[in-house]
């Protein structure tokens, strides 16, 4: 789904959701799909691992505390015992937490259908409002992502909607740090457009610049720029543009301050 106003596109959605599917098949007994793993350099998500899971898992705590810190924040304890991760990735429900976290962390994405298993990469799997790159005969499996390096510091924050928890905006900054100079960055940003998108203005502005107030104040100011914000309920576009920046900056700011604690 790529054309129309996002009123044409959720009316679409829409009668989507009124359709009446032939069968329904539940996925929810497959043990298979449930669990996290290292591997390697990387930590495995399956996808029918639920925000609890995830925001209580020790291993996640140590590897990538952005994953348990991210998790806790989504709705409320009983979205988080049945909601998955999975399940929130494939929805792709454009103020969901997830998206941003895994675009920001370079995580990929794992597909199997008739045809097999493939790997999608986190950048390329967000296709539109509620729309990804899966096949309509593939589900999501897992969620591979890759740890953090040394002198990397990783957080999200997000602006809660007060009765869902949703995210109004919410950012995921990933900053890889070394001698107060950035060597790598990568921004993502969810609620305030039709999907998660990476904030490239914010990581061209930071990446092999020495971090302080000024550098990081002046990559925040681009965290709204290229993203088609959309005025709702929650807000206008200039009250979703100035929010962004200013959760950026402060996504920003703690991913420096921890990875100046990271080892
Ligand atoms: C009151 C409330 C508050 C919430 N607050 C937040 C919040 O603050 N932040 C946030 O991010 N989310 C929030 N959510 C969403 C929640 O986190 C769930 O993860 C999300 O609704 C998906 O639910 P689910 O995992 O049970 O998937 P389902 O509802 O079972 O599935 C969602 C869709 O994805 C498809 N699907 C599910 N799993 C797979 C798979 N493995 N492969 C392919 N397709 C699949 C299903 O067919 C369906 O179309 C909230 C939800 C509620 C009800």
């Amino acid at each position: 789904m790529t054309s129309g106003s996002r009123a044409e596109r959720i009316a679409a959605l829409a009668f989507d959701y009124a359709a009446q599917p032939k069968h329904v098949v539940d996925i929810g007994r497959i043990g298979a799909l449930s669990g996290i793993r290292e591997d390697g350099s990387a930590v495995v998500i399956g996808a029918l691992t639920t925000h609890y899971a995830v925001e209580s898992s020790a291993s996640l705590k140590v590897k990538c505390p952005m994953l348990t810190e991210a998790a806790a924040l989504i709705g409320d304890p009983q979205v988080r015992n049945l909601g998955t991760i999975g399940g929130s990735l494939a929805h792709a429900d454009p103020a969901a937490d997830w998206p941003a976290v895994i675009l920001a962390l370079g995580a990929e994405i794992r597909a199997v259908g008739p045809k097999g298993a493939r790997t999608i990469k986190a950048d390329y799997f967000f296709k539109d409002l509620l729309t990804t790159a899966l096949a309509p005969d593939e589900i999501l499996s897992e969620i591979r992502i890759p740890v953090p390096p040394a002198g990397t510091g990783a957080v999200y924050v997000k602006h809660p909607h007060p009765a869902s928890r949703f995210a109004v905006v919410g950012v995921a900054a990933v900053l890889t740090v070394s001698g107060g100079t950035c060597q790598r960055a990568s921004v993502a940003i969810t609620g305030v457009g039709a999907k998660a998108t990476r904030a490239k203005g914010v990581e061209a502005a930071l990446a092999g610049k020495p971090l302080d107030g000024a550098s990081i104040g002046a990559a925040a100011e681009k965290a709204a720029d290229g993203i088609e914000i959309n005025a709702d309920l929650q807000g206008s576009v200039e009250y979703k543009a100035h929010l962004t920046r200013v959760y950026t900056r402060r996504a920003l700011e703690r991913a420096v301050e921890r990875a100046k604690g990271a080892k």
